[in-house]
């Protein structure tokens, strides 16, 4: 008896979820439709302000059927992530990783590349760095050790964070990791729940839109342009936050335009963010790398914050691949498990250069006089060529924009790579920025210099200059 019961209950589970992926096929048709005539409008795909009112409506009627709110938002979260990724634009075919792939297949083939597309600074560790790995490997220092990061390293960083900065800190504020790659994804697993939103300030790094998507989110991006000096409106980005929003990633100085908030903006942001019980992730990895004043989320907010930073740019370490986080002692604590669960800890050696690294606080200042003389040639190249761009007050990008429009840039970019031999990553991965392109200022001047000269050569060529 019971179990024919069971029998007729499950076939009916099966026809109501039937009945869902119908649904679900019938939204789909219509977001479809949605999208094209928000195309003819020319209107943007994201209205956070439609979206907003829907998610209340839901929300609202789910209470009222007995639902529960965090479900429900979840569930909407889903469906307008389904609903962005139908209306976007489906862009060129071509991909940044096939410019990525070609440039290393012709310098293979023996042909020079001018490398102006890589995010690596090409300065390299420091020779006391070196020397302190290497030392410590020959004395055995590569066991498994503290999930944490060496004590002496936590200390030594709380202790110079503090010199530095307001905010008060200890060792138990800081997690010694893999990298700032790895430390955005930690953090991003650590406070986001499949159905979470995520607030970016557009164009970003790629890595932040993946990486949301990656444990379940969503990323919600505010765009900024080129005419307002990629200064963020901080009424649109209060528009973009919605009861599934949990976090906004801050990146300043900003990769790819190069850009330091002013502290106004940077405070507004903040006091937002405190307002909605919102945590800031700010990825300082290019604080050193800043040619005038820079603010930071340590400089004493009252906010939910983890920063992210790295040993790769100020010291030039990108393959030792090491960086930290700094956040509240709860959060730390819950990172520090996902090192323990997924590497155990960061090796050892490789802890000691960077404990070396920080004893060398000249070599920031160094690297980040490169950079600026670097940005200050690749300024001056592009001055010559008909493009728009703001000039970086830090980081080590420019991101230009052509001013003819209307071209597909990744195409471009790789007739230029195949051309003159000059790698350039396209404004798309950015977050659809797909008038711009980014000059790395990883290569050496010269390099720059000549990369851009070939490129006003090739725009010249296409009859786009
Ligand atoms: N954040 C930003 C904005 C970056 O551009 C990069 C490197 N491209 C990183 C973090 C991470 O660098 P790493 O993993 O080498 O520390």
């Amino acid at each position: 008896m019971e179990e024919a019961e069971l029998d007729r209950l499950r076939s009916e589970i099966r026809e109501v979820s039937m009945e869902i992926l119908s649904l679900l096929k019938r939204r789909q048709e219509l977001a479809a439709k949605i999208g094209e005539v928000k195309n003819r409008l020319g209107l943007e795909i994201h209205q956070p302000e439609v979206e907003g009112e829907l998610r209340t409506f839901l929300v609202k009627q789910g209470k009222l059927m007995g639902l529960n709110p965090r479900l429900v938002n979840g569930l909407a979260t889903l469906l307008f992530k389904d609903s962005t990724s139908i209306q976007q634009k489906k862009h060129s075919t071509i991909t940044h990783m096939d410019i990525l792939r070609r440039g290393l297949e012709l310098e293979r083939a023996g042909f020079q590349v001018h490398h102006l597309e890589v995010g690596e600074p090409d300065l390299g560790a420091p020779a006391e760095v070196r020397e302190a790995v290497s030392s410590a490997v020959r004395q055995g220092l590569a066991r498994y050790g503290d999930s944490r990061g060496l004590p002496q390293l936590r200390k030594k960083i709380a202790e110079q964070l503090e010199a530095k900065f307001k905010t008060r800190l200890g060792p138990e504020n800081i997690l010694v990791v893999p990298g700032g790659r790895f430390a955005v994804y930690l953090a991003l697993k650590t406070l986001v729940e499949p159905g979470d939103e995520v607030i970016l300030v557009d164009p970003s790094w790629p890595m932040y839109r993946q990486c949301v998507d990656f444990v379940g989110g969503r990323a919600v991006g505010v765009k900024t342009s080129l005419e307002k000096g990629w200064r963020p409106d901080t009424t649109s980005l209060e528009n973009a936050i919605s009861p599934a929003t949990k976090a906004i990633i801050l990146n300043y100085p900003n990769n790819p335009t190069g850009k330091s908030l002013e502290k106004r903006d940077f405070e507004e942001i903040v006091e937002i963010a405190e307002s909605k019980g919102l945590t800031i992730i700010s990825d300082e990895v290019y604080y050193d790398y800043s040619f005038g004043a820079q603010s930071s989320i340590l400089d004493g907010y009252d906010v939910k914050y983890v920063v992210v930073q790295s040993f790769s740019k100020s010291f030039g370490m990108t393959g030792y691949r090491i960086g930290y986080l700094v956040a509240g002692r709860e959060t730390v604590d819950k990172m520090a498990s996902l090192i323990s669960l997924m590497i155990t800890c960061v090796p050892e050696f490789i802890q000691y250069g960077a404990l070396k690294a920080l004893e060398l606080e000249e070599v920031p200042k160094k690297y980040s006089e490169i950079m600026r003389s670097r940005m200050e040639v690749a300024v001056r190249e592009l001055s010559r060529l008909p493009v728009d761009f703001y000039r970086p007050d830090g980081g080590m990008y420019v991101f230009p924009k052509l001013n003819s429009g209307g071209h597909d840039m990744v195409r471009l970019a790789l007739e230029l790579l195949e051309s003159k031999g000059v790698a350039i990553a396209p404004g798309s991965i950015f977050g659809g920025y797909d008038s711009f392109f980014r000059i790395s200022l990883g290569a050496s001047e010269k390099s720059i210099e000549r990369g851009i000269t070939l490129l006003g050569e090739f725009l010249r060529e296409k009859g786009l200059a």
